[in-house]
């Protein structure tokens, strides 16, 4: 039995979890796991990071220095990750020597290659966006072609918020692209006409207890979210069909914690699965403030080994995505009655996320 692998509960209120990442998703999950009794401590490479700043204790120190990943991981019961760009051999290591990571370095290694991922969701039945793989530019215009004409060239590795990504339409300049996506293995994925994007933002326990949120419907500009509106309008056979997409993902990684499914829901009624995210989602925001239960609870929850919580949602409303100077309206939104979540981060160069708002109105 792996570490990972351990059943039963594994951190109680008074004992120290850790946490692999120090963004401001680890900063909700630990702000989430104090609340519970548990004490925190980060591991990450950045200074003064939004995590460690409300954790007890911060590692800043790179993913392959081994002795200070013995040592973090010997300090905590059980860790988990907020950003899925952990390398596996970190997770590996800390399970090694004894302490459960959920999830384990196998479910990163999936997420992590575009390529890998969507070759898992076709062999569980999820259905992805048409793709093929790239590995050298001369690739890229049949390949295209094959794919319709209309696709998106994405870096196979290491992508977030759009970036190492490319639209490709016609004839287009192989050479430019692969340099925009870094020159390295690729995928080009044809480019889906979609009525609108969903996701579900679900969590599934060791034992193998599966709850789901209500998925929310997600805004996008220039490939990063803008704002997930909750509940989704999409008729209500087709949000049954997302979260039971959720499900089969979930329980064919063996799953412990919250996850992502990002879903493109085609003009003709079709759901094709985008990315999952190992871990809290930004398009689950919201949950926090408008469920019995919110993500970064249920996620500590999962990795403990707690009892799950209920995610029945209370409240209607958005979320938006606070990017760059728009973190400047704070007092704005404020006054206009929204949820304030700020990660309090240092500077706000353009387009970074400084914080949400949640806007809510009771349940119609
Ligand atoms: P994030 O970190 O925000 O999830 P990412 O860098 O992992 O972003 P993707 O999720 O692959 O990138 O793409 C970002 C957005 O770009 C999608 O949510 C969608 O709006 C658009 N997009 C990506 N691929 C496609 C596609 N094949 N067809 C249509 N739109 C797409
Ligand atoms: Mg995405």
């Amino acid at each position: 039995m792996t570490a990972s692998e351990a059943k039963g509960v594994l951190a109680r209120p008074g004992d120290t979890i850790g946490i692999l990442g120090g963004g401001q998703l680890g900063r909700m999950l630990a702000l989430a796991a104090a609340d519970l009794g548990l004490d925190v401590h980060v591991f990450t490479p950045e200074k003064d990071s939004p995590a460690s700043r409300v954790a007890k204790k911060t590692w800043v120190a790179p993913f392959d220095d081994r002795d200070a990943l013995r040592e973090f991981g010997a300090s905590v019961k059980v860790a988990t990750i907020e950003f899925e760009n952990i390398p596996p051999d970190a997770v590996d290591l800390i399970e090694d020597e004894g302490t459960p990571v959920r999830p384990n370095g196998r479910t990163l290694a999936t997420a992590q290659d575009r390529l890998a991922e969507k070759t898992f969701f076709r062999e569980i039945g999820v259905e992805p966006a048409p793709f093929a793989r790239i590995d050298h530019p001369d690739q890229i215009q049949p390949t295209l072609e094959k794919l319709g004409g209309s696709g998106v060239l994405k870096s196979r590795f290491a992508g977030y918020d759009g970036k190492g990504q490319v639209r490709l339409q016609g004839k287009i300049l192989p050479y430019p692209a692969w340099a925009e996506v870094g020159q390295k293995m690729a995928i080009l994925e044809a480019w889906i006409e979609h009525d609108r994007e969903l996701s579900v933002i679900a969590a599934r326990s060791a034992d193998g207890q599966f709850v789901a949120f209500d998925p929310p419907e997600n805004n996008h500009g220039g490939g990063i979210l803008r704002a997930s509106t909750f509940p989704s309008t999409a008729p209500k056979a087709v949000l049954d069909e997302a979260v039971s997409l959720a499900k089969k993902l979930a329980d064919a990684l063996d799953y412990v914690g919250v996850l992502a499914l990002e879903l493109f829901l085609t003009k003709d009624g079709k759901l094709l699965a985008n990315e999952f995210a190992p871990r809290v989602h930004n398009s689950g925001h919201w949950t926090q403030d408008a469920c019995f239960t919110g993500q970064f609870e249920q996620h500590i929850r999962a990795v403990c080994g707690w009892p799950l919580g209920d995610p029945t949602r209370h409240s209607d409303g958005q979320m938006l995505n606070l990017l760059g100077v728009e973190v400047d309206a704070w007092e704005q939104h404020l006054r206009d009655g929204a949820k304030l979540h700020l990660y309090g981060k240092r500077h706000s160069p353009n387009g970074r996320k400084m914080g949400h708002v949640t806007k809510l109105k009771p349940r119609g």
